[in-house]
């Protein structure tokens, strides 16, 4: 079949507006819009339905014009019946497809402009909802007439909405890691909007002991609140991620800010020197542009001397795993106690024998006995002590991370082998831990 000849029998069969005709014809031609190539066709049967009249074809040429009438070219097919003495009742008829929605981009744009304006952002996207018996209707007529140069009813409306509003905004449609993304239900006309997440890198440093990395929910009353942790729901007042976190979320006015790190330490264990990278992911935040030096200053003005943070700099998504997976090296600082005094030979005995050793730890006996237990092999690169007393000593660690330190030092009853407290058959115990430094290892 000839393309006129499909389009008049589409026409004879629905009711259909520009839009939803040209859209059948969309992928011929370049540069037009849908509603060109729709019009286009209209107007030229339009023109045969006329010529045919001149020519003797009086039937056919009217039966042409009227359909025409019919389906949007109205005032020009009128005019055209007028002067050949026929009126034609003018009964308004609805697209089969889309039921005249198309007549709302404008309108939808502006709402859309409205909402987004809300956010800052450069690149936007649009996603499109339709109830589906619209793409039903449209594929079922698509099988019929053997249609296959068209496209999606929803390509041609977050297109001709997005021209709109890069019209009015001057930002641009971007289809990966845009800005802000509006979804438009066009047929109800709402529209929800949200803005992509934004990620912050940074180290921390923990200059006290006693606050949790993550939020600890009151053991007593799952989070309820209760007397004992003053109704807060939480074990400990703090976490280093509502301190954190509190000022990202509140500055780039976001919806909700989740901390990621690279592993974590214990409630007593403080973190120094180089600190522990970390990336905050700021949900649905309004602002995107950031002077992330004072965002630093105010938070460690806040934090007052809990928590440094430094390195500061906006991140991506991806890195966030590529952080977590990354090996490091660290450097512990600790004060372990012996049960016995112990001589300096004993201490570089015990120097001598974890140098560069593998050690063999299962699941501390301190955690939750609900974890399944798991068995690891980490290094020990090197240990060092310095006596600060008979029995107790200070030490610096260097090894894998990964590795428990407090049982490494009294050997949690033979589950980690060797240990400090089993190579000198006396028991020992990390009474203060620090970590010194933090280093990726280069793959
Ligand atoms: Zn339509
Ligand atoms: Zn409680």
């Amino acid at each position: 079949m000839k393309l006129n000849e499909i389009s008049l029998a589409l026409l004879e069969n629905f009711a259909l507006c520009d839009h939803c005709l040209g859209r059948q014809f969309a992928l011929l031609g370049y540069g037009f819009t849908n509603q060109e190539r729709g019009y286009s066709i209209k107007l030229l049967l339009l023109l045969e339905g006329n010529r045919l009249i001149l020519n003797d074809s009086y039937e056919l040429g009217t039966e042409l014009i009227k359909l025409v009438a019919l389906n949007g070219l109205s005032e020009s097919a009128y005019k055209v019946l007028k002067s050949l003495g026929q009126d034609l009742e003018r009964t308004p008829t609805k697209c089969y497809i889309c039921n005249g929605v198309f007549e709302y981009v404008d309108e939808l744009a502006n709402k859309v402009v409205e909402k987004i304006s809300q956010y800052e952002y450069k690149t936007f996207l649009l996603g499109i909802k339709i109830p589906p018996e619209v793409e039903e209707r449209e594929d079922e007529l698509r099988a019929q007439f053997d249609i296959k140069w068209s496209e999606s009813i929803k390509n041609e409306f977050s297109r001709e909405i997005g021209k709109k509003v890069t019209e009015i905004t001057g930002k641009t449609v971007q289809h990966v890691k845009s800005d802000v993304i509006a979804i438009i239900n066009v047929f109800t006309k709402q529209i929800t909007v949200k803005a992509s997440p934004i990620f912050i890198s940074g180290h921390y440093k923990k200059l006290v002991r006693g606050i949790p990395q993550h939020r600890w929910v009151c053991n007593k009353c799952v989070g309820i609140g209760c007397a004992d942790c003053g109704w807060t729901g939480k074990k400990y007042s703090e976490s280093i991620e509502e301190l954190i976190t509190g000022e990202i979320k509140r500055m780039f006015e976001g919806t909700d800010a989740k901390l990621h790190s690279a592993g974590r330490e214990d409630v007593d264990v403080r973190v120094l020197g180089s600190g522990r990278p970390f990336i905050v992911e700021v949900k649905n935040p309004k602002k995107r542009n950031m002077d992330l030096e004072s965002l630093k200053t105010e938070i460690n003005k806040g934090a007052k001397d809990k928590i440094e943070i430094f390195n500061l700099g906006f991140s991506l998504k991806e890195r966030v795993q590529a952080m977590k997976e990354k090996k490091q090296t660290k450097i512990y600082r600790g004060l372990v106690e012996f049960e016995n005094p112990v001589s300096d030979e004993q201490l570089l005995e015990i120097e001598k024998a974890l140098e560069n050793k593998i050690i063999y730890q299962q699941s501390p006996s301190r955690f939750s006995r609900q974890r399944s237990p798991k068995n690891r092999k980490k290094y020990l690169y090197g240990i060092e002590f310095k006596r600060l007393n008979p029995n107790l000593v200070e030490m610096l660690v260097r090894c894998q991370g990964g590795l428990y330190i407090k049982e490494l030092v009294d050997g949690d009853d033979g589950k980690t082998t060797p240990s400090l407290a089993e190579l000198i058959n006396t028991s020992a115990k990390c009474i203060e831990l620090d970590i010194m430094d933090i280093s990726m290892e280069v793959a």
